[in-house]
């Protein structure tokens, strides 16, 4: 009885996938294997970058639906492939534990806008992941907005370089002798990362690798 009031509701409310519309499951077997593949590991600028998936049709999708909506099943997916890049950075640099998780801050208007802190809550997902595989994690939240950001989706490289110039501060007092890990949900051009990099310089932090879960064609990101 049970299973085919399962079934009936299943018929009413079928589950869609969010990234190619196929019935079944809101991140069908396709759509998610992107997000699992191997790590691949690149340079952006002086740091190494670790990142699952280039950033398309696909995989935009499901990068707005966990941004824009908060969509678990998205962060979660995510966050996996963050979580694998990590843990494939640590053996590749031998970074050793614990690891702080650095994060690129979302603007305080899209936080507001939200109703939620996107960037927050996928570095919360990865760090009970990584605690799953027996990596031990700190959320670092160090980098703080000080400056108004122009929306940059019209905005090439070198404009958004400009645009993300000393945007960031470190806002809290450094963190003891310990790895960090900066991360971000996407890396297109590569200022936002840049620049936290910055920052993160100039209160002496270094950064030990870059983390993102989806990130443009490596050519892009080298300029
Ligand atoms: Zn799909």
């Amino acid at each position: 009885m049970l299973k085919s009031i399962h079934s009936l509701k299943e018929l009413i409310y079928p589950n869609v996938c969010l990234s190619c519309g196929k019935t079944g499951a809101k991140i069908c077997h396709d759509c998610s294997k992107y997000w699992l593949a191997n790590p691949n590991k690149s340079k952006i600028e002086n740091n190494y970058l670790f990142f699952v998936t280039t950033y398309d049709e696909t995989t935009s999708s499901v990068i707005l639906a966990a941004k824009e909506s908060g969509n678990k099943d998205a962060v979660k997916l995510i966050a996996r492939s963050i979580t694998s890049s990590i843990s494939f950075a640590i053996l590749n640099l031998g970074i050793s534990q614990p690891i702080n998780l650095v994060t690129i801050p979302s603007q305080l208007s899209a936080i507001r806008r939200r109703g939620r802190d996107h960037i927050k809550d996928l570095a919360q997902e990865v760090i009970s992941q990584l605690n799953q595989q027996n990596i031990y994690s700190i959320y670092s939240p160090l980098l703080k907005p000080i400056k108004k950001i122009k929306d940059q989706s019209d905005l090439n490289g070198s404009q958004r370089k400009e645009n993300m110039s000393h945007a960031f501060i470190v806002k809290s007092s450094p963190i003891s002798q310990s790895a960090v890990i900066l991360i971000d949900d996407l890396v297109t051009t590569g200022a936002s990362i840049h620049e936290g990099v910055r920052a993160l310089g100039e209160a002496k932090i270094t950064v030990d690798a870059v983390v993102t879960a989806c990130a443009v064609g490596r050519n892009s990101l080298i300029r």
